[in-house]
């Protein structure tokens, strides 16, 4: 098996475009010596120096990890990723993504000029989370189009067509969902001292976007329009928890799927919405 590093940073790359840190300043100015470094991606083949039929040599067929940003450059960076055997060509041959997050989807939509459907690997909360929450399915069934082939995390591996002789098996690692994800409805700050400033600022990015957060090794914090709102928020996380607990306890969780639970998201929405408008009338 080969596998090719296309970029190695972080969400935003290096330098990160908004970013006056010393590190970005730095290489931005030549000062500092360093590489500027694309999104994270890489790309898997099988091994076969020889160039014979199985996915080696000039034709060898890639599977790519991840489709970041950065797509373009990365591709243009990899001479061989382009066989140029037809009119329209590409040595890419199937899209396998680890999760759900911008910095590892955005380079589809550069990729919409496929001839074919790309065929491409996802669990079914990632799939949920890319036809539900950020639609980039849809907007692509608009160009090429997608075939798309399940991941599952119950140990079975997969085999991806055009690399032959490549095993592959998805390891469910602990980690953030994306911000738009129905499954991250109460994110997780990162750990930070109480009462400081500190606190304050692993909280601030997570605000907007929910209204209950729990803090890594200290507790949760609820918040809403008025004090019984968040009140009630806080019995609902403790309320879960509980449950949570007791159904890891029992060894066995039936979760509700994410079209299931975006159904649900829509109703509270609703609810909270009718709430609202009818203490606006109150008010008046
Ligand atoms: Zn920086």
């Amino acid at each position: 098996m080969k596998i090719r590093v296309l970029g190695s940073a972080a969400g935003g790359g290096f330098p990160q475009w908004n970013c006056n840190c010393r590190n970005c300043t730095g290489v931005r100015g030549g000062t500092l010596r360093a590489h500027a470094r694309t999104q994270s991606s890489i790309a898997v083949r099988a091994h076969d120096p020889t160039g014979g039929t199985h996915g080696g040599g000039r034709s060898a067929s890639w599977a790519l990890v991840n489709a970041s940003p950065d797509i373009l450059t990365q591709l243009r960076a990899n001479p061989d990723f382009q066989p140029a055997r037809s009119a329209r060509d590409t040595a890419i041959c199937a899209i396998v993504l680890v999760d759900g997050q911008v910095d590892h989807t955005t380079g589809l939509y550069m990729l919409r000029e496929s001839t074919r459907p790309w065929a491409l690997w996802c669990t079914d909360t990632v799939c949920a989370d890319l036809e539900l929450r950020h639609p980039i399915f849809q907007v692509l069934s608009h160009f090429c189009g997608i075939e798309r082939r399940r991941v599952a995390l119950d140990g079975s591996g997969f085999a991806v067509e055009g690399v032959p002789g490549v095993r592959w098996q998805a390891l469910p690692v602990a980690g953030k969902p994306a911000p738009y994800s129905p499954n991250r409805e109460v994110p997780l700050a990162d750990y930070a001292t109480p009462g400081t400033q500190e606190l304050v600022e692993s909280l601030e990015p997570l605000v907007h976007d929910h209204n209950a957060i729990l803090m890594a090794n200290h507790g949760v914090v609820t918040y809403g329009e008025d004090l019984l709102t968040a009140y009630m928020r806080m019995e609902t996380v403790e309320h879960f928890a509980k449950i949570a607990l007791t159904t890891h306890m029992l060894g066995k969780q039936n979760v509700l799927s994410p079209e299931r639970v975006a159904q649900l998201t829509e109703i509270r929405k609703k609810i909270e919405n009718a709430k609202i408008s009818s203490l606006r009338k109150q008010e008046f």
